[in-house]
């Protein structure tokens, strides 16, 4: 009898998975088709069963197997073979599927001095309320509630932005260095921070962020 997993108990919710290279293989692959459709479908011999699994994925992972390959990396004893091949756990396929990818640096002694303080939860929480609100208006009637329902075809299509603010995508599609899947996920980035500034629809700035975020070094595109 197939039971929900985790993927389905994190529905709506946040599926994290720290250390994620040394996850199975099986098990990393495994979650594309719930980032895709929101749904896993499990096939045995008694039958199918369909659980919702629409959750946001946040994977952790450190740059080589000892952890210390940051900064100047001059701690990291791991060959760069070693490296490499930690890294490569983490498929193509799935890291396409993967929308913001950001490097961690540890924490200087000179930023631990400094006194400034950071924006406080409550201020970004409103920040974000706002933005939902407005894609929520603007996708009235369409059956989606964010951004990141919408079928890119849609995107593509109905909410089309001037080639002057695609230029760089397509591009980057032309030398081979972004998947049609890709494009439509910068361009559901490139929204999301569009609404959480305030613009109508995102400007070259917006589309360059959100791209920006997919090709953070270390974990290349
Ligand atoms: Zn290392």
């Amino acid at each position: 009898m197939p039971r929900p997993g985790a993927a389905s108990r994190a529905h709506r919710g946040v599926l994290f998975l720290d250390e994620a290279p040394e996850f199975n293989t099986r098990v990393l692959e495994s979650l594309r088709q719930p980032l895709e459709h929101g749904e896993l479908v499990i096939a045995r011999a008694s039958g199918t069963a369909r659980y919702p699994a629409r959750f946001q994925l946040v994977l952790a992972a450190n740059p080589c197997p000892c952890g210390n390959a940051v900064g100047k990396g001059i701690e990291c004893r791991c060959s760069s073979l070693a490296r490499r091949r930690y890294l490569s756990r983490l498929s193509g396929p799935l890291l396409d599927r993967v929308d913001l990818r950001v490097e961690v640096l540890p924490v200087t002694r000179a930023e631990m001095a400094a006194s400034t303080s950071p924006e406080p939860t409550k201020v970004v929480a409103c920040r974000v309320a706002q933005a939902r609100a407005v894609q929520r208006e603007r996708l009235a009637g369409t059956g989606w509630h964010s951004n990141a329902e919408v079928p890119g075809r849609e995107l593509r299509s109905r909410w089309r932005l001037p080639r002057s603010v695609t230029a760089e995508l397509e591009l980057a599609m032309d030398r081979g260095n972004l998947t049609a899947r890709g494009y439509d996920r910068v361009l559901r980035v490139a929204w999301t921070l569009a609404d959480l500034d305030g613009a109508g629809s995102p400007t070259v700035d917006h589309v360059g962020l959100a791209f920006g975020f997919r090709v953070t070094s270390g974990l290349a595109a």
